[in-house]
C-alpha cells in the first residue's frame, strides 16, 4: 500500500526517516473469514458468491489463530471476505480480536454495515471501515452486481460517520469506473470520508477472468494526477483526506516523478529516501493474508501459493519457517527480470505486484505488465512491453468454481 497522504506531507513538514529493524517483520494480516457475500463483484479475488462455501474455520480454529496473532504481535488485522459481516460468528470472533491487536480494521462492501450492526462496529472499537464502491449509482451496481447496492453502501458510509467510526472508500479503477473518480473524491468530502483508497485492479478471482478491463495506462496516470492534486490540496490547505492506493507500487515512483518538477533537489531527495526505506511492494514480508479455508498466502491475491494452513500450524511458525517463496519475496533487491530487473527506480517500487507477472507469463519475476510509467521515466532502454493476453478461461486455482 503506498500512503500518498502522508509522503505528500514529507515534501511539505519533514520527518527524519525510519528504517526497519534488522529482526523479523510483523506483517498486518488480511484475514479473509468468509468467501460467502451477497454481492457477485466483477474484480472479487475470492470468487465469493451467496452460498456456504465448506471447509471454512470453525469458530474453535478462528481464534485459536487469533489467539496466535497476539501472541505473534502482528501490528494490523484487517477483516475481510467475502463479506465478513456474513460469517455468522463474525461479532464474536471481532470482539475476540479487539484486545489482540493494535489496529483492527473491517473491510466490507457495507450493505450490511447498518442499525444494529453499525452500533456493534462501533462498540468493539474498529479503528477504521473500509467500504468498497466502484462508481456512482448504477455503474457502482454493475461493478457489484446488486442493484441498490451503492445506495446501501452509502448507508454504511453515513452509519459509520453518525457512530464517529474513521471509515474510508475503497474503490478499483478500470476502464468501466475511470470516469467516475472525480465524483468519488467529492463524494468523499460531501460525507466527510476520511480516507480514500484507490485499488488496482489485480488478475486473480474474477479480475484475473476480466483483467482486459484493466484500466489503460493513460488512464491510470490520469487518475493518479487527480490523487496527486488532491492529496496536495490535503497537506497544503488543511482540507484533509487520507488518500492511499494499492496494488501498483510504480504510484511510488509517479509521485516521485511529480516531486521532481515541483520541488528543489533536496526536497526530492528526502522523499526517496522515505520512499527507500518503505522500499515499495510487501507481499510476503510486511503483509500477510489468512484465506476462508485458514491458508497462509504471501498476500491475498497469491491464492495459489499456499504456506501452510492456520488449521494444522500457528501462523507465527509459518511466518518464519523459512518458506522458499516468502525468502524470495524478502530478498532485496529482489530477483527481477526484464523491464521491472532494469528499472532506476526499483528499490522504490520493490518491482511492483509480482502476481501479475505470474498469471501472464508463468514467472514470478518477470515484469509488472501494469507498469504505466515511460522508459525514459524510469530509465531503461526503449524495448518491446509484456502485452495484456486476454484470460484462458481457466482459473489457476480449481475451487473457484463460481467465475
Ligand atoms: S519497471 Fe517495475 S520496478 Fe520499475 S517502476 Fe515499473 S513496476 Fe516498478
Amino acid at each position: 500500500m503506498f500512503r500518498l497522504s502522508g509522503y505528500m506531507e514529507q515534501l511539505v513538514r519533514p520527518t527524519p526517516v525510519r528504517r526497519r529493524g534488522a529482526g523479523p517483520v510483523r506483517p498486518v494480516v488480511i484475514w479473509n473469514l468468509t468467501r460467502r457475500c451477497n454481492l457477485r463483484c466483477r474484480h472479487c479475488y475470492t470468487v465469493s458468491a451467496d452460498v456456504d462455501f465448506p471447509g471454512e474455520l470453525s469458530h474453535e480454529q478462528a481464534l485459536a489463530t487469533l489467539d496466535d496473532l497476539g501472541t505473534f504481535g502482528i501490528p494490523a488485522l484487517i477483516l475481510s471476505g467475502g463479506e465478513p459481516l456474513d460469517r455468522k460468528d463474525f461479532f464474536q470472533i471481532a470482539e475476540a480480536a479487539r484486545p489482540r491487536v493494535r489496529m483492527l480494521a473491517l473491510s466490507t462492501n457495507g450493505t450490511k454495515v447498518d442499525g444494529e450492526n453499525a452500533d456493534r462496529v462501533a462498540g468493539i472499537g474498529f479503528d477504521y471501515v473500509g467500504i468498497s464502491i466502484d462508481g456512482i449509482g448504477a455503474t457502482n451496481d454493475w461493478f457489484r452486481g446488486v442493484d441498490g447496492a451503492f445506495d446501501a453502501a452509502l448507508r454504511g458510509v453515513r452509519a459509520c460517520k453518525a457512530r464517529d467510526i474513521k471509515v474510508g472508500l475503497r474503490f478499483t479503477l478500470t476502464e468501466g469506473n475511470h470516469r467516475h473518480l472525480p465524483d468519488l473524491l467529492k463524494l468523499c468530502d460531501d460525507e466527510g470520508v476520511d480516507k480514500f483508497y484507490l485499488s488496482h485492479l489485480v488478475y486473480a478471482g474474477r479480475g484475473d477472468k476480466n483483467r482486459g478491463e484493466d484500466a489503460a495506462h493513460r488512464r491510470t496516470r490520469a487518475a493518479m494526477d487527480l490523487l496527486i492534486d488532491r492529496a496536495w490540496i490535503a497537506a497544503a490547505e488543511n482540507a484533509p483526506l487520507d488518500i492511499v492506493t494499492g496494488n501498483n507500487d510504480a504510484d511510488a515512483v509517479y509521485f516521485l516523478k511529480w516531486a521532481e518538477r515541483h520541488f528543489d533537489e533536496a526536497r526530492v531527495a528526502h522523499l526517496r529516501s522515505h520512499l527507500e526505506a518503505w522500499g515499495g511492494n510487501s507481499s510476503g514480508l510486511g503483509v500477510a493474508n489468512i484465506d476462508t479455508l485458514g491458508r497462509v498466502h504471501p498476500d491475498t491475491y497469491w491464492s495459489d501459493y499456499t504456506i501452510g494452513n492456520v488449521k494444522t500450524a500457528r501462523f507465527s511458525d509459518l511466518w518464519t519457517g523459512g518458506d522458499p517463496m516468502l525468502s524470495q519475496l524478502r530478498t532485496r533487491p529482489r530477483p527481477l527480470k526484464g523491464r521491472c530487473g532494469a528499472c532506476a527506480f526499483r528499490d522504490v517500487c520493490g518491482g511492483n505486484t509480482r502476481i501479475r507477472a505470474l498469471q501472464l507469463t508463468g514467472d514470478p519475476w518477470a515484469e509488472d505488465p501494469a507498469c504505466y510509467l515511460s522508459d525514459a521515466e524510469i530509465g531503461v532502454r526503449a524495448g518491446p512491453r509484456l502485452t495484456l493476453t486476454p484470460f484462458r478461461g481457466k482459473s489457476r486455482d480449481p475451487e473457484h468454481k463460481f467465475l
